[in-house]
């Protein structure tokens, strides 16, 4: 511990709770965005150590610090495994930081599904990644709920991001049976899936709840982890579905220039805790 006495309280300090009883502080030295969009309160705040922060409904989604750890992994553990993406869907992942990691791939297309274009300004704004990657040509960004978007396109994909928010506000329907359901109407035959699940810590019960429905409609069902230091628990699980690809058969190499993710960390992540993998079932 530094033991160095904290400088004299001059910011508004945002608190996210995990627990009625515990949780994370941010001491915000400048608010820098906090209005209600139709669909849920959006706020972005600078932080002396994590820089901005990205908040929905009072729930960090992305910090300028740490990332790197959830957006690589969201996408990497996919991407080494699929033979040859060519096209890609983002659903939800408004901060562009998945897309991100998505455009460094040969990719021909990805299409952003994002329901709130408030976060999409507001992430312009303030996260200098989006902005170039909203410029790619092979970028597509559609308005609209993922769950009627899957329900309705005749497009399908080789490759299916789920970076949704928690299950709260609009992204409750994100994280139900239907919505994998119909996922698989738009999957291509050696297509995968990834999407964020939760923390293992706080979130057991449903991460169980929907490895029970997600065994009944995909063959192959991974879960795997990674550090977020900024979200509860400071792990979180991401989840892997295929009827035809397995996760541990790397078939690529991760692209240059990633902070966290490499082949071993890769291999390292489908390899659960005891109380992780137990809690499955
Ligand atoms: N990495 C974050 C996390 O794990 O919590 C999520 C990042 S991203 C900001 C989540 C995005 O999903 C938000 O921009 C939100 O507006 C969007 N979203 C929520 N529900 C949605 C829906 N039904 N369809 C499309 N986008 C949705």
């Amino acid at each position: 511990m530094s033991g160095k006495k904290p400088r004299e309280d001059v910011s508004i300090e945002f608190k996210e709770y995990h627990t009625p009883s515990s949780g994370i502080f941010f001491k915000a030295s400048k608010q820098l965005y906090k209005q209600d969009s139709p669909y849920q309160k959006i706020e972005v705040i600078e932080n002396e150590h994590f820089g901005r922060v990205l908040i929905l409904d009072g729930l960090v989604q992305t910090t300028e610090k740490d990332e790197f750890f959830y957006h690589e992994m969201l996408v990497h553990p996919v991407f080494l495994s699929h033979p040859e993406p060519r096209s890609v869907l983002i659903i939800g992942g408004g901060d562009g930081g998945v897309l991100k990691e998505v455009l460094r791939y040969p990719v021909e297309n990805v299409c952003l599904v994002e329901i709130d274009p408030q976060v999409i300004k507001v992430s312009q704004e303030y996260f200098p990644w989006l902005s170039p990657c909203l410029k790619d040509e092979r970028t597509e960004l559609i308005i609209a709920d993922g769950t009627e978007f899957i329900g309705q396109t005749n497009k399908t994909f080789d490759i299916v991001c789920v970076d949704s928010s928690e299950p709260v506000g609009p992204s409750v329907s994100l994280h139900e049976e239907d919505f994998y359901q119909n996922m698989k109407r738009c999957f291509r035959e050696d297509g995968i899936i990834a999407a964020q699940a939760g923390s293992p810590f706080y979130h057991l019960d449903s991460i169980r709840k929907k490895n029970g429905f997600l065994k009944s409609l995909f063959k192959i069902v991974n879960f795997y982890s990674s550090p977020v230091p900024t979200y509860p628990g400071g792990n979180w699980a991401f989840v892997f579905l295929s009827d035809k690809v397995h996760p541990l058969d790397i078939k690529g190499n991760p692209p240059e220039g990633l902070k966290y993710f490499n082949p071993d960390i890769h291999r390292a992540a489908f390899s659960l805790p005891n109380f992780f993998k137990d809690g499955l079932d």
